[in-house]
């Protein structure tokens, strides 16, 4: 349980198999099997919900498989390409957040701000979906177990919550099978002492318990209340948020430039407040006619979360190293990140407070509408030069 943040638990269905349907159209709807051959005494690594409806399931021997669902197509699988997918899957989760605990090739935990999870669980599940035409699952909550246990009864190919005050109604009910850490061996042997369900376990007296599953006893017991203290491990979280704009032309004006800037620094800065963090390095990109590229950054005494805060400093930036014109590409990157925001901290001023009240609503609004509704009167000339 945290104060500040939800977790998500993202997770690809079937994803070996649906990648093979995704390549090869004519196997959609088909029974498909990614495995080892069954002369090899290969196993079932994925297989997709058409197969698994003739109880097929991963880890299974092939030959079991192929007698369970013999019209079934195997395939070997190719890892090279799956990883490039992982790779795609793992850059639109970076666009929600940089707190990122990738679990496997097709599984990852997502910290964002509480309050969001639902939102962006939706936004994750049609990004995925419309981009790379994949199914996935995800469950929302402020711990990874009940974040995973929302995940595995959404499956497939959904978004579902559990929150911890659900957790008599919702989890109880379900086999102790349901908790990570509870595999047959210790299922027949909690069935032997009445205990079959979660509710079974979470009301068992805690010494009995403990004679029963030794050192897992209190952790398992918190499981089946729906506590978990376990943290994200964010070995591989995104160290970097950036956003850039290649122009259709060369671009000469430079007021141009700074609204293109502004809008950068509102996307990244939007995506830096959804995951709760601040920055405190803010990184120029900028790419002129003839292809150079250069990178200007500037590191601060203090974090910083405000979109207006990040235009000034690359706008700064821009105007110590643009060069002469003309530009082909601006790209705005934030690094650096601290946990909580600058906005969080008691602000001073009235006009301070009223910068943090607009950045509040504007962020209610894109969150709303998905694109921002309100923007600086700068910005409107522009708009209007399109319509
Ligand atoms: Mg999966």
């Amino acid at each position: 349980m945290n104060d500040i943040n939800d977790i998500l638990l993202c997770d690809l269905d079937a994803f070996f198999a649906s990648v093979e349907q995704l390549d090869h159209p004519e196997l959609q709807g088909k029974p498909v099997i990614v495995g080892g051959s069954p002369e090899s005494r290969g196993v079932v690594s994925t297989c997709s919900y058409e197969a698994r409806q003739y109880g097929v399931h991963s880890a299974m021997p092939m030959k079991k498989a192929l007698i369970l669902c013999p019209q079934a197509v195997v395939l070997r699988g190719n890892m090279s390409r799956y990883k490039t997918v992982s790779l795609q899957v793992r850059q639109i989760f970076e666009r929600f957040t940089p707190a990122i605990e990738f679990v496997s090739i097709d599984e990852a935990y997502l910290v964002v701000k509480r309050g969001t999870g639902c939102h962006t669980g939706n936004a994750i599940h049609i990004a995925v979906k419309e981009e790379l035409r994949l199914p996935i699952s995800v469950g929302v909550s402020t711990n990874k177990l009940l974040a995973k246990i929302a995940c595995e009864l959404a499956k497939p190919n959904k978004v579902g919550s559990l929150w911890l005050e659900e957790v008599p109604k919702l989890l109880w009910p379900h086999p102790v099978r349901v908790l990570p850490g509870i595999g047959p061996v210790t299922e027949k042997n909690l069935e032997r002492h009445g205990i079959t369900t979660v509710k079974d376990l979470a009301a068992y007296p805690a010494a009995s318990i403990e004679q029963l599953l030794g050192n897992n006893a209190k952790t398992l017991q918190d499981y089946a209340n729906g506590i978990d203290n376990r943290q994200l491990e964010f070995e591989h979280e995104a160290k970097s948020i950036s956003e850039e704009t290649t122009f259709p032309e060369d671009i000469y004006d430079r007021e141009i430039i700074f609204t293109v800037l502004l809008e950068l620094s509102a996307g990244v800065g939007y995506r830096l407040r959804t995951a709760g963090v601040s920055c405190r390095t803010i990184t120029l990109k900028l790419r002129f006619s003839d292809f150079r590229t250069i990178s200007r950054s500037k590191t601060l005494p203090d974090t910083v979360s405000d979109d207006m805060e990040i235009y000034r400093i690359v706008k700064e930036l821009f105007t110590a190293h643009s060069g002469k014109p003309p530009w082909r590409l601006l790209g705005v990157q934030i690094s650096g990140f601290e946990q909580g925001s600058q906005l969080s901290l008691l602000t001073t001023t009235l006009a301070e407070k009223k910068e943090k009240h607009l950045l509040q609503t504007k962020d209610l609004l894109r969150k709303k509408y998905g694109s921002e509704v309100l923007f600086p009167a700068k910005r409107l000339s522009r708009k209007n030069k399109e319509d």
